[in-house]
C-alpha cells in the first residue's frame, strides 16, 4: 500500500485497513451507517414503513432524537439499527454475501429492537412491535429484492 497522501484525498486517520464486510468498500462512518449497500436497503425499507425520509446521516438522523415523546418509535429504530450495523461489522463471523448479510442484520437488529421494546412508552411498544413485525416481513423477501 503506498503512503497516503492528501493529493489523493487518502487520509492516515482513514487508513486502518478497514474495509466494509459487507460490500468490500473502504469503510468510513458515512459507508458503514449509511452509504452501504445494506444499510440503504434496510434504511429505504424503514422510511417506507414510518411514511419519513430516514437515514441519509448522522445530523438527519439523530436531528430526531431531541424529540423523543414525538419520535420515540422512529428513534428507537434508528438507534437499533445503527447499533446493529455496527455490532454486524464488528463481526467476522458476518463477512458473506451482500444478501445473507442483509438477512443476518435485519435478525440482529429484529432481536435488538424487541429486546428494547419495553423502553419504549405502553403507546410506543404497540407501535415499534408493529414495524419490526413488518420489518420481519421484509427480510424474508430480501434475497429476492437483490440482483444475483
Ligand atoms: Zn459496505
Amino acid at each position: 500500500m503506498g503512503i497516503p497522501s492528501s493529493k489523493n484525498g487518502i487520509h492516515l486517520e482513514d487508513i486502518h485497513d478497514h474495509t466494509c464486510l459487507f460490500c468490500a468498500e473502504l469503510e468510513t462512518t458515512q459507508h458503514l451507517f449509511f452509504d452501504c449497500l445494506v444499510a440503504r436497503i434496510l434504511w429505504s425499507h424503514l422510511s417506507e414503513m414510518f411514511n419519513v425520509t430516514l437515514g441519509s446521516n448522522l445530523e438527519h438522523t439523530t436531528s430526531f432524537w431531541g424529540h423523543n415523546k414525538r419520535f420515540e418509535v422512529i428513534n428507537m429504530t434508528t438507534a437499533g439499527v445503527l447499533w446493529s450495523l455496527w455490532k454486524c461489522q464488528n463481526n467476522l463471523f458476518f463477512r458473506s454475501s451482500s444478501w445473507s448479510s442483509m438477512q443476518v442484520l435485519c435478525h440482529v437488529a429484529l432481536r435488538h429492537l424487541r429486546s428494547w421494546t419495553s423502553l419504549c412508552s405502553s403507546a410506543g411498544q404497540g407501535a415499534l412491535e408493529h414495524i419490526l413485525q413488518q420489518l420481519e416481513g421484509k427480510s424474508v423477501e430480501i434475497p429476492r429484492l437483490l440482483p444475483g
